[in-house]
């Protein structure tokens, strides 16, 4: 078998599995930090390791801290300010303010699935004698909130175990995890915690190591350079999301040092919307001729007496037509209410329709646990007559994947409502976890061909009172943009396409939750999205309880380029299955070759007769 490890000194290694771990030696002992992956046995035989006393971990993320069993004995290490989410991931799991709405991102899901014994916890400043070295902590936030730094001075050089702060030269691992509200929900933070990140690089910078190690990633002998390359890149990335962001219009206090930035398009005017439209909390009503109402979105109750008084008034007959704009709890959450008050058809873009008849299926940004009956689904482009307007039903991938578009035409307009995803400021893209994909006829790309197309004299957002619309001119920009955005954030990532580092859904659970009984079979699979210009290979394992006893084979799949590819799995559950409530099942995925680790999750709520405590296997 082929060496899978590199000499930084005498006494320190690093194997290089799907993550790399530092191995400090000392004679048959070893401090390890970061060690994950079952590769990592072979490297430590070859070494003469017998004895593992201690390991330490940079963060939590369950990707890079399973797959090594850890021997009873040894000490294991981590950051105070993340020490609950090793040690009590029960709590996670199953508290609901992790499951729905989804707001707020810290902690992210990438936990674990077991807690794991921890018998150390660092802060600022601590150190480690061991063997010959000393390890100083740095406390580095920016890729998770309590991410810490182990600079090793050992054999005279000095390296820095630097987590997932960088990943290379100018390139970082993934920027979903840097999702995080300022002033705001971490949902309107893109690239939010970037301060941090650059702060974090800065204190790294500032103590001099010979070396850089990331956790995921290759060892950097100029740090500043690295460093310098990240700074630069990633100020050029954020300056692009800022330069079309519909977020100026909310928040504009939040972006004030980039006014009058060369090259931010300017934000629009808007316009009054036709007397026809009423506008009260997200839902858009048009009103026809007949008296009959046309409702888009139901986000609270509050709607509901809205409606109702406009009956009352006798400004409207009755409600005859309903469209959902896309799954947001702001837009469904009293959709079951609205449906017993106006029963009427309810109709949906094919790809909403998924998400919102089945929430339990998905683990998705700002989502509602409440249950939409959908009458009909419509295909990009469906058509159909409503009193005096013609209705075109679009998938339109702006805000959200899942999202439609609706395009009325009559009564001398051309209005098309856009859910939640322009504003006059321009895209509505500031949540990674939201899917909104760079490249030709995907995402906003494919969103503002559209308008480019229809033209509309009226553009709606939910969440706007005036109507806008966009010049040739602005369009262009904001598809140059996009353009310029696919270059430059390819750039950031060591992938071959901004998206895999951007989509934190490329790879995903389907269904994410579900139901299941002691003696039944689970049906699961793996969805990827293969962003690439080739074809792909896919391999996933779901890996199950050790309590369960059993295994189940990885499986492989070829994905044909851009286009979504799966991998099924019967899975079934142990009568024996001591363990009942939720369970967390990670799957292992390799992607072209490369092994990911635990890269994603699904949840299997088992119920049964017995009562037992939640919990997966140890329950500790
Ligand atoms: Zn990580
Ligand atoms: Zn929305």
């Amino acid at each position: 078998m082929e060496t899978q490890f590199s000499q930084l000194s005498q006494h320190l290694y690093v194997h290089h599995g799907h993550v790399n771990t530092g191995i400090l030696c000392d004679g048959d002992r070893a401090l390890l930090i970061d060690p994950s992956g079952e590769t990592l046995h072979a490297t430590l035989t070859e070494l003469g390791i017998t004895n593992v006393e201690q390991i330490l971990f940079t963060h939590h993320h369950r990707d890079s801290t399973t797959g090594f069993p850890m021997p009873d004995n040894a000490r294991v290490g981590v950051p105070e300010k993340e020490a609950s989410w090793f040690a009590e991931v029960e709590t996670f799991w199953n508290d609901s303010q992790y499951r729905w709405h989804l707001y707020n991102y810290h902690p992210h899901n990438l936990m674990l699935a077991d807690a794991i014994r921890v018998t150390d916890t660092y802060t600022e400043g601590a150190q480690i004698a061991w063997g010959s070295a000393v390890l100083t902590v740095l406390e580095t936030p920016g890729h998770t909130d309590g991410s810490v730094t182990y600079l090793v001075d050992v054999d005279d050089k000095r390296f820095a175990f630097s987590g997932d702060l960088i990943y290379d030269e100018g390139k970082l691992w993934e920027l979903y995890s840097l999702q995080k509200g300022q002033q705001t929900s971490d949902y309107h933070g893109f690239l939010g915690a970037r301060e941090e990140l650059k702060e974090s690089l800065e204190k790294v910078r500032q103590v001099s190591p010979t070396a850089l190690v990331p956790t995921h990633g290759v060892v950097m002998n100029d740090p500043n350079r690295a460093i310098d390359a990240l700074l630069e890149r990633l100020a050029y990335c954020y300056d692009k999301y800022v330069a079309i962001s519909a977020l100026r219009h909310y928040f504009p206090q939040l972006f004030e040092e980039f006014d009058g930035h060369p090259g931010h398009m300017p934000i629009r005017e808007g316009k009054p919307p036709p007397e026809f439209l009423r506008h009260f909390g997200t839902t858009w009503m048009i009103i026809s001729e007949t008296g009959e109402a046309f409702v888009m979105d139901c986000g609270s109750p509050n709607i509901l007496k809205q409606i109702q008084q406009l009956q009352t008034d006798g400004e409207i007959s009755e409600v005859t037509q309903f469209w959902v704009t896309h799954y947001h709890d702001d837009h469904v959450n009293a959709i079951p209410e609205f449906q017993e008050a106006f029963p009427c058809e309810t109709i949906t873009d094919t790809v909403v329709a998924e998400v919102i008849t089945n929430p339990i299926g998905f683990r998705l940004p700002c989502i509602s646990p409440s249950v939409t009956r959908v009458d009909r689904i419509t295909q990009d482009g469906d058509s159909w007559q409503w009193n005096e307007f013609t209705m075109t039903a679009y998938h339109f991938p702006g805000q959200t994947y899942y999202h439609g578009g609706l395009l009325v035409e009559g009564r001398g307009v051309r209005m098309f409502f856009a859910g939640d995803s322009f504003t006059m400021a321009g895209i509505d893209d500031y949540c990674s976890g939201n899917r909104n994909l760079l490249g030709a006829d995907v995402g906003y790309e494919k969103c503002l061909r559209l308008i480019q197309e229809l033209k509309p004299t009226h553009i709606f957002n939910c969440h706007v009172d005036p109507a806008f619309d966009f010049t040739d001119a602005e369009i262009a920009w904001m598809l140059d943009t996009l353009a310029e955005r696919e270059k430059c954030y390819t750039e950031l990532f060591p992938w071959d396409h901004a998206n895999y580092g951007m989509d934190e859904h490329w790879v995903r659970c389907y269904p994410y939750e579900q139901e299941g009984t002691p003696g039944g079979t689970a049906q699961l699979r793996v969805e990827v999205t293969n962003h690439s210009d080739e074809p792909r290979t896919a391999t996933a394992q779901p890996i199950l309880p050790a309590s369960w006893g059993m295994e189940i084979a990885s499986r492989e799949t070829t994905i044909p380029p851009r286009t979504d590819g799966h991998i099924d799995f019967s899975i079934p559950i142990p009568q024996s299955c001591e363990a009942l409530g939720r369970i967390v099942i990670p799957v292992d995925i390799t992607y072209n070759g490369q092994p990911l680790g635990q890269f994603r999750e699904a949840i299997f709520v088992l119920n049964g007769s017995r009562h037992t405590p939640l919990c997966r296997n140890n329950g500790s």
